[in-house]
């Protein structure tokens, strides 16, 4: 009867505005219409990121094609780089790493951990020829933070490119580049609020001087010109591009201070629920984007919540039926709070001691400690 509601870590349910924009009529790409707007979105981009230059290109494809396209583009076969992997997603990266022939050295964490930039340091030092260190600065599978300020600080005085997978950070924390990233993917289907299609790499004046000229399709040169210009090499995702503009101008609205503390609050409000229900966040360290709860009931959970048209996430790989997800993105405070009261009676159905409306006040009480509410 229902439409089924999303709290899962992509694809994220798309705002209204997006949602029309997606529902026009298409228009064709070598047009001024087009390149008009392409080159709003691109003026939109600078200023989420704060960043004037123009270093930044599409491509249609998943996140994972960028992440691609961000190894094709600045590395070569036979350079080391440092690999954080301590997930679904950092495993990503050191498999395309390998893929492409390139000499992986890998930083591995248990699943749930987060970097320690220390780590990060001594392992630079012992390979100082490394060339870059790649992370994800929000790791969706296991929902941990990877401090990437404080990796970015270890990483200025190397020779490496900080390679950042943004994917479910980027419209979520208010990031700014300039704090040393060198290279950062972004995708279209989760922080961003659009569906699945579109990416996004951004690249710093240092990686741009070394970039390299081996990708067909996913290649920085051919595309870094035309963009700049309002075209595409190829045909572009078009419809995504002009939604894109309408999410951008959401963030840019809110302003990116006050959507970074909106997901905080959200974090934090359901982080004090969970313990309220004596359940456990799964990561030491967790990202604002998503909540991962440690459960051997996990998989029983998701599907009670299923039952009530709410779907969230299991875990991947070993962590499936260990923990369930939750995603922030694209969800507002007001449904957050209905996926509380929702879960607070699957729990209880399940045996769990939960006090009905525990979860629900917790969360509020911490909204309004935000100052959100
Ligand atoms: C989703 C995601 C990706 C890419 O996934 P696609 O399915 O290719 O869009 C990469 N990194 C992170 C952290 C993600 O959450």
């Amino acid at each position: 009867m229902y439409q089924e509601r999303l709290f899962t870590p992509g694809p994220v349910e798309i705002p209204d505005r997006v949602r029309e924009a997606l529902g026009r009529q298409i228009i064709h790409h070598r047009t001024e219409e087009f390149r008009r707007a392409f080159l709003e979105v691109r003026e939109l981009l600078k200023r989420l990121l704060d960043d004037p230059s123009e270093n930044f290109v599409f491509f249609s494809s998943s996140g994972t094609g960028a992440m691609e396209a961000a190894i094709l583009n600045f590395f070569e076969e036979g350079q080391k780089v440092l690999v954080v992997n301590g997930g679904k997603f950092g495993e990503r990266w050191f498999l395309l790493a390998k893929h492409w022939g390139l000499e992986v050295v890998e930083y591995r964490l248990d699943w749930g951990k987060s970097a320690d930039p220390e780590k990060v340091k001594d392992l630079l030092k012992k390979h100082p020829d490394c060339k870059g260190v790649l992370l994800q600065i929000s790791e969706t599978s296991t929902g941990a933070y990877h401090p990437v300020e404080d990796i970015a600080e270890v990483c200025k005085s190397a020779d490496a490119l900080l390679v950042a997978d943004a994917i479910t950070a980027l419209g979520v924390y208010n990031l700014k580049p300039s704090v040393g990233i060198d290279v950062m993917v972004g995708g279209s289907q989760k922080a961003l609020m659009l569906p699945p299609g579109l990416s996004l790499l951004w690249f710093s004046q240092k990686a741009k001087e070394r970039l390299k000229d081996r990708a067909f399709y996913f290649s920085v040169k051919k595309e870094l010109g035309k963009q700049q210009e309002g075209q595409t090499a190829w045909t572009p995702a078009i419809s995504l591009l002009l939604a894109l503009k309408e999410s951008l101008s959401l963030l840019l609205q809110e302003g990116m201070e006050r959507v970074e503390k909106r997901y905080r609050a959200m974090s934090e409000g359901t982080k004090r629920a969970i313990s309220a229900f004596g359940l456990e966040v799964f990561p030491e360290r967790p990202a604002i984007s998503i909540t991962a709860v440690k459960s051997d009931d996990a998989e029983r959970i998701r599907k009670e919540l299923l039952r009530h048209g709410i779907r969230i996430a299991g875990g991947q790989d070993h962590l499936k039926g260990k923990i369930f997800r939750v995603s922030h993105m694209g969800v507002s405070e007001k449904d957050m709070l209905m996926l509380i009261g929702v879960l607070e009676v699957v729990l209880k159905r399940l045996g769990y001691p939960v006090e009905l409306g525990s979860g629900v006040c917790r969360y509020s009480q911490t909204l309004v400690e935000f100052g959100l509410w």
